[in-house]
């Protein structure tokens, strides 16, 4: 199916205020919300679709990619990341969803490790922008950011000292409450458990029985070499702590890339274009040229060079595994745009030994200059 445009899921125009964004987007919200609309897929994928767009467009970052690029400039971006991450700070608007999401999304936070019905936390996603030079050659970034941590007091569990947990009265166990619709009978999370299938009898008093505190913490993320523009990093384990002393989430670390004032990269191949003189052009020449990872290179242009000439350096491109691309050089040749007494005399002198074709014949486009 095709996707539709983000502005036209919100119904609002491309100029719509953040906040408009938000007010169209929580219109949707709550008339789609599956808590609603139990069983009904149309609603469903409605709601997904307006999450979608939502978490895009209340984005300031991703927004402007989407507006300048469309879907291709936010690729990868919605519907991968955690929703429960992106809803955590707007339970304001929506009240307390949580367990909702949790099972609507079944995202990466809901993996069971199958000891005792806990889960495992939520993956979290940090994004970075790194220089050109950085993303060819690997480099190591130190990151911030903050997490649901297990509580030191009751290790995770969110059980005082000594007390258990016992089987929720309510959906005994199942963590699940079904009601009757109609001819329907449908399931949704139970309220009293959250879901979890479980109480605790005494919650621990450091994290009021969650068994998270949240934390800042600061680690070392590897670049590898040669990383393309808008993959990920994946860190195992770096995310949010699980529920009741689940396993961690994992983390993953975006990357952009900020483009060179000159090189640019094609795969495993880098490209940068160099001016020359029409004489250097004729004559042919040794110049010098500085790779990305500023080595001297003497690079001999040929005589009657034309020009758009590429020329291949081997082995200085980007590394991959024990190889490495190519570096190409363009040559581009210059006229000068204003000549000297002598030199004009010369070039006049050179238009006369070697005559001047006054009557061209036409040639293709796709000659034209470069070769
Ligand atoms: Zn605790
Ligand atoms: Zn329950």
């Amino acid at each position: 199916m095709a996707k539709r445009d983000y502005y036209e899921v919100l119904g609002v125009p491309k100029n719509a205020s953040k906040d408009d964004i938000k007010k169209a987007y929580r219109k949707l919200a709550i008339q789609y919300h599956p808590d609603k609309n139990p069983g009904n897929k149309e609603a469903e994928d409605k709601f997904k679709e307006a999450t979608e767009a939502y978490e895009i467009l209340g984005d300031d970052q991703k927004k402007s990619a989407y507006d300048q690029f469309g879907f291709a400039g936010v690729d990868g971006m919605a519907g991968q990341g955690d929703f429960s991450q992106t809803f955590r700070g707007f339970e304001d608007i929506f009240g307390d969803f949580s367990g909702i999401f949790d099972t609507f999304f079944g995202g990466g936070g809901r993996r069971s490790s199958g000891s005792g019905g806990v889960r495992q936390g939520a993956n979290l996603r940090y994004d970075i922008e790194i220089p050109f030079k950085d993303a060819v050659f690997g480099t190591k970034v130190e990151i911030q950011y903050t997490k649901n941590d297990a509580c030191p007091t009751c290790k995770g569990t969110g059980a005082a000292n000594g007390s258990g947990k016992k089987v929720c009265p309510v959906c005994q166990g199942s963590g699940q409450v079904r009601h009757s619709q109609g001819f329907f009978s449908v399931a949704s999370p139970c309220h009293n458990c959250r879901g979890e299938g479980y109480i605790i009898e005494q919650p621990c008093r450091d994290c009021g029985g969650g068994g998270t505190q949240r934390k800042r913490q600061k680690i070392m993320v590897t670049i590898p070499a040669g990383v393309e523009n808008g993959k990920r990093v994946a860190i195992p384990r770096q995310g949010d702590a699980g529920p009741g002393g689940g396993p961690p989430g994992d983390l993953y670390v975006f990357i952009r890339i900020k483009p060179h004032d000159y090189f640019e990269r094609q795969d495993l191949d880098l490209y940068c274009a160099v001016p020359i003189s029409i004489t250097q052009a004729a004559l042919g020449a040794e110049i010098h040229v500085s790779t990305l990872d500023g080595k001297n290179l003497k690079v001999k242009v040929p005589p009657g060079t034309p020009n758009g000439r590429l020329l291949r350096i081997r082995d200085e491109g980007v590394p991959s595994g024990t190889r490495r691309g190519s570096f190409w050089i363009k040559l581009l040749v210059r006229v000068p745009e204003k000549l000297s007494k002598r030199g004009r005399e010369l070039l006049e002198e050179f238009s006369k030994t070697e005559g001047e074709n006054d009557s061209p014949k036409p040639i293709a486009l796709a000659d034209m200059g470069e070769q």
